[in-house]
């Protein structure tokens, strides 16, 4: 009999009642420590006792009005993320795959305007996540999650990742610009060379196309800075942002220069729950705590910690560990032994992290997390390497 809850995950049998920071309390009694962040959602960790604040006090004012009125909170934020990005206007939607549908639509629609309907391709590289969404699955491309689900959407090329010639020689007088994640997460943690995001961005300029990163993973300090694309010194034109944006609460944004957002007006785009005053509330204190000075410099540190403990545990467990992959808090093990049985066990020793693509094991604490916790980590997983030895 098919379960209430429709089996579309493998789900592991714990259930947990209560967080606290990093941890997790589970029903069984035992306490996790969470590396996996909800896949890179609590970004703050679990109960930030000033996340738990707005959102309770604005609870107390008001939970919802439509986009048909101004919001306050709505308007605060996007002026915040505006002034901390390269981007000019926000739109607010409710999740990751939403917001890359987003960015896609502000990406044809600027070029339908300009009097270039024909131009509707978007290039996108092979082993990236965009969401679950019927455009969102054909922008990734990948076999196994399309199938079964009629025709891809039309109007996605694929190319390496990675790979700028062939990037260049997919472009066609078609295409409306060109979609990379900064790092593959749930691929399997590639990480973007500087140099392949400059020359996107110069190939974007040459071609008049849109350069839109998916951020949505890499986004709000994940890698030490507040969008994964400043390490590399260019800026997108549209830009994808959710998880760890709302730290727990459902968010999504897509943010746009102000030319790439020219076709955007009344009534092309929009969204019922979108930018509700519940999600503005807590995003906007998540952005507060986020840009407090030292705050991302914090983040940088701890994560160059957990990084040099990583790669000594990939040196004493070469049987298991084939190399450390990833970028600030996003990142984890290319596995030698199957990824899915190193998950299972660091579970079992307690701690939570997630799979992804090429056998990693990705390690995504909440950006709040200090040595103690470094430690904590590198006990347990010393031990579980040690099982196979
Ligand atoms: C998780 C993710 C998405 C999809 O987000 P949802 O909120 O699950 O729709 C899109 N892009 C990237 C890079 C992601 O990591």
């Amino acid at each position: 009999m098919i379960p209430a809850v429709m089996p579309t995950y493998a789900r592991s049998e714990l259930m947990f009642d209560r967080g606290e920071g990093p941890y997790l309390y589970a029903t069984n009694g035992r306490r996790y420590l969470d590396f996996s962040s909800g896949v890179a959602v609590t970004s703050l960790g679990h109960a930030h006792p000033r996340l738990v604040a707005a959102l309770t006090e604005q609870a107390q004012k008001l939970w919802h009005c439509s986009n048909l009125y101004q919001i306050a909170g709505q308007k605060r934020l996007a002026e915040r993320l505006v002034a901390l990005s390269f981007a000019d206007t926000a739109f607010f939607c409710n999740s990751g795959a939403e917001a890359m549908e987003g960015a896609i639509k502000v990406a044809r629609k600027y070029h339908a305007v300009a009097g270039h309907e024909e131009r509707y391709r978007l290039i996108a590289c092979t082993g990236s996540f965009h969401g679950r969404t019927l455009a969102t699955l054909a922008a990734a491309g990948a076999e196994k999650y399309l199938k079964g689900f009629g025709p891809p959407a039309p109007g996605f090329d694929h190319v390496a990742y990675g790979n700028l010639n062939e990037m260049r020689a997919k472009v066609s007088k078609e295409t409306a610009g060109i979609i990379v994640e900064p790092v593959q997460g749930e691929g399997g943690l590639a990480v973007a060379s500087i140099d392949y995001l400059k020359d996107l961005r110069t190939l974007c300029d040459e071609f008049g196309l849109l350069l839109i990163f998916d951020e949505v993973q890499t986004g709000m300090g994940r890698t030490g800075k507040l969008f994964a694309h400043e390490w590399a010194g260019v800026t997108p034109d549209i830009m994808a942002l959710a998880k760890g944006l709302g730290g727990g609460f459902p968010i999504g944004a897509v943010l746009a220069t102000e030319t790439a957002a020219k076709g955007m007006t009344a009534g092309t785009h929009g969204s019922t729950f979108g930018g509700n005053p519940l999600a503005m509330a807590v995003a906007n204190e998540v952005l507060t705590v986020m840009t407090e000075p030292g705050f991302l410099p914090r983040v940088e540190r701890i994560a160059h910690a957990l990084r040099s403990r990583l790669e000594a545990l990939a040196k004493a467990y070469p049987k298991v560990f084939a190399e450390v992959r990833g970028k600030g808090l996003l990142v984890g093990f290319k596995c030698v032994v199957p990824n899915l049985e190193v998950v299972e066990k660091l579970r079992g020793a307690g701690l939570l992290t997630v799979a992804a693509g090429e056998n990693v094991v990705r390690l995504l604490p909440p950006l709040i997390i200090d040595e103690s916790h470094v430690e904590e980590a590198v006990g347990m997983i010393k031990a579980v390497a040690g099982s196979w030895s």
